[in-house]
């Protein structure tokens, strides 16, 4: 029934793309693993980008998230959005702190945004300060209505859960984004080394199993999100939350349909992993052809393999 150009060796499709294509960022959140990305000060251009979605789409990739560092730092932000919706993927999105959007929603939206995920982890000033090192609660939550009001759709909450600091505050945030039509989701901490205080994760790690089993119990209906993840959509009076749950989870490995490229252009298979990156953005700088871009992008896709198996 669906017909995926692309698998990899262990039969998943490749159908999304996520490109991070800056590593700088306006906030310094305390347990950011930067998506995993090894420090480089190459950003590609919005033509290189451009390029790298172009062999994508033709290898059947049909999703494409521009997520960073902060992409709407960059200030060629819309110009990359709008060279990637000539390609007409079925979605593109954004991943973004939200600090940024009150400026920059209406025109993404313009542009070929089709939606907008907002991390947000408190909506308590001092709790978000002290996660974020800024005080920019206000502007992150002007940023997410504006993102509505835009009609960029869906708008999803990224919260990440952590104990003693936030997990405290679900119920407020799920009604924050109920009431403004948004979906929750809930992240689980990640063990990151590449955060300042690689300790937090550990000290801060909250078990979202019991949390998972309250919510099995509580929700009107649940739906397993098939080629994301598995991951669990609960639908709870009138509202959307889902659980981002990759820790020790076989099943989200096994249903992981996702590569990423760096901000310097490398391949990278998978989120939790640095030793088997592809660099691709040389070759295009090398004018090489699309078919033989295309072998090096199916290169990076052999590359990958189950973090949990
Ligand atoms: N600056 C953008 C933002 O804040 O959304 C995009 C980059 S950020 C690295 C992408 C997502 O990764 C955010 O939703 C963030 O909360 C999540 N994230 C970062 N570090 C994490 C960690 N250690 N565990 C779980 N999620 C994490």
């Amino acid at each position: 029934m669906n017909d995926f150009k692309t698998k990899d060796k262990f039969e998943r499709p490749i159908i999304s793309l996520r490109i991070s294509i800056t590593n700088r960022c306006n906030l310094n959140c305390v347990y950011c693993h930067h998506d995993g990305m090894v420090p480089s000060s190459d950003e590609m251009t919005p033509d290189e980008i451009y390029k790298v979605c172009q062999i994508a789409k033709r290898l059947g990739i049909n999703k494409i998230r521009i997520s960073g560092g902060e992409p709407l730092i960059r200030k060629d932000i819309v110009e990359i959005i709008e060279k990637i919706a000539k390609l007409n993927f079925k979605d593109v999105s954004i991943t973004t702190n939200g600090t940024l959007l009150g400026k920059y929603a209406d025109d993404l939206k313009k542009a070929g945004l089709n939606r907008i995920n907002v991390s947000l982890d408190s909506l308590d000033p001092e709790v978000y300060e002290f996660v974020t090192k800024k005080d920019y609660l206000d502007k992150a939550k002007e940023g997410i209505i504006k993102s509505v009001e835009a009609g960029l759709y869906p708008v999803k909450i990224n919260m990440v859960l952590m104990n003693g600091i936030n997990e405290n505050e679900v119920k407020d945030m799920f009604k924050f984004s109920k009431d403004h039509g948004i979906i929750l989701q809930l992240i689980e901490l990640v063990k990151s080394e590449n955060c300042d205080d690689s300790y937090f994760s550990e000290k801060y790690y909250y078990d979202v199993n019991p949390l998972e089993e309250n919510l099995e119990k509580i929700a009107d209906e649940v739906r397993v999100r098939e080629f994301m993840q598995n991951r669990k959509k609960y639908y709870i009076d009138g509202g959307e939350l889902e659980v981002v749950h990759p820790i020790d989870n076989k099943d989200f490995c096994k249903n992981c349909t996702r590569l990423r490229i760096s901000p310097d252009g490398k391949i990278k298979p998978c989120l939790l992993k640095n030793d088997n990156l592809v660099d691709f953005v040389k070759f295009i700088r090398e004018d090489y052809s699309d078919e033989q871009l295309e072998k090096i992008f199916i290169e990076g896709i052999n590359k990958r393999e189950p973090f949990y198996k």
